[in-house]
């Protein structure tokens, strides 16, 4: 068989497509994308928010080392803004103090926190109850584009000579005489030494196809609503909000308000889609936490997030598989982490400089799970 590229990328998500980008400097690449366009699962359905609520220690760091990356883009990102600021608030009531005393702790290795009164917290989200007595505030906050930055890696992709095909499910995977072979359920071949299982939820289906170990992958749904804003309200300034628990985020988008009940429902690998339980249970929290009235949902999706059994991400070789690579897990974090990420497959896999200071190769790497 014809070998088509030094690396064959299964998956055209963020995932996928910035490591793409990134290995295409050093070496020939196609990306294999089931859809027939980029960022259909869970790149394109995300919150889209640069912010550190969220992950452990090691997700801050990928995040923090993405940051002169959104702040400063390459050339090939520079056709649409891939961000805009927006700040974070993560807010609570008197009974939740001690929770946001020891999250205010965490960030505070990683970002310069506000710590914000009930006058200082009103003041930055009016929309917010007086249940709502203490906030931290990241005033760097920045709300991502992802079809912007799917669009940008792409770009940087081709302009490296290297390749997106749509429309081309992996439906046989097996390694023979040295090389990864690929067929697509559309009959098409393609063929390389080294391959990069970036499939998202469906990581671990590609490892099986390919007879490689599982990791133990698991897709949880998270469902987003949109509604009208009260009558009056200025959404200019309005921060990304999130309570201190994991039970609702809201902030504005395209003329409204988007919010999300914080849902982790464990899901198989599909077109997700919303379920009516959490769609009223994000109108309810919206209302429980806020003085808004949730009249009419005027839109609602459903995306997969999918963790590792530590929720960290996986990046690294198979130890039972020469030449297969893992890029999986990237949870509810995929878009902030995704520059520091592509960089770290790119020191992995063609020896480029280690991007993070404070991450090892070993904390990412699929050994790990044993
Ligand atoms: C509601 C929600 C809110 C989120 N909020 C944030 C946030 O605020 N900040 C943040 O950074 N992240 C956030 N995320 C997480 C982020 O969206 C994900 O971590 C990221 O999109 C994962 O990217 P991926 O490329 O791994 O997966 P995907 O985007 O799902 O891409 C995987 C691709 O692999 C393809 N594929 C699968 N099987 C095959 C096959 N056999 N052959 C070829 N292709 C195949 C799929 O079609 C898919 O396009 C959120 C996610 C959701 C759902």
């Amino acid at each position: 068989m014809a070998v088509t590229s030094d690396i064959l990328v299964i998956g055209g998500g963020i995932a996928g497509l910035s490591a793409a980008a990134a290995l295409a400097e050093h070496a020939t690449v196609t990306v294999l994308e089931a859809e027939e366009q980029i960022g259909f699962h869970s790149s394109g359905r995300s919150a889209t928010m640069f912010h550190y609520a969220l992950g452990d220690r090691l997700v801050r760091a990928l995040t923090l080392a993405g940051r002169g990356f959104f702040d400063d883009p390459p050339d090939a990102f520079a056709e649409v803004p891939i961000g805009r600021p927006m700040p974070v608030l993560v807010f609570a009531r008197e009974d939740e103090r001690e929770a946001l005393d020891a999250l205010d702790a965490d960030i505070s290795l990683f970002a310069e926190l506000e710590r914000l009164d009930a006058a200082g917290v009103r003041e930055l989200c009016p929309l917010l109850n007086a249940d709502a007595v203490h906030g931290i505030a990241d005033r760097r906050g920045i709300r991502l584009d992802p079809h912007a930055l799917l669009q940008g890696n792409l770009r940087q992709l081709r302009r490296s000579g290297g390749k997106l095909v749509t429309g081309a499910r992996a439906a046989v995977v097996g390694r023979s005489a040295g090389l990864w072979e690929v067929a697509t359920d559309g009959g098409e071949s393609y063929s390389a030494p080294l391959l990069v299982n970036a499939a998202g939820s469906w990581a671990d289906a590609i490892a099986r196809l390919a007879g490689v170990r599982p990791l133990g992958l698991e897709p949880k749904r998270r469902t987003i609503i949109t509604f009208d804003a009260p009558p009056g309200t200025s959404l200019d300034g309005l921060p990304f909000a999130k309570t201190v628990g994991d039970e609702l985020y809201f902030a504005p988008e395209s003329g409204r308000l988007f919010a999300s009940p914080m849902d982790e429902v464990p899901s198989d690998p599909c077109d997700a889609q919303p379920d009516d339980y959490e769609v009223a249970l994000a109108a309810y929290r919206m209302e429980e936490r806020t003085t808004v009235k949730v009249e009419r949902i005027h839109s609602k999706w459903a995306g997969l997030r999918t963790f590792a059994p530590d929720r960290r991400p996986v990046a690294g070789f198979a130890d039972d598989a020469e030449g297969f690579f893992w890029l999986a897990g990237q949870g509810g974090f995929g878009l902030q982490t995704s520059p520091a990420m592509a960089a770290v497959v790119a020191s992995l896999i063609v020896g480029s400089g280690w991007p993070v200071a404070d991450v090892s190769s070993e904390e990412l790497g699929p050994a790990r799970f044993g």
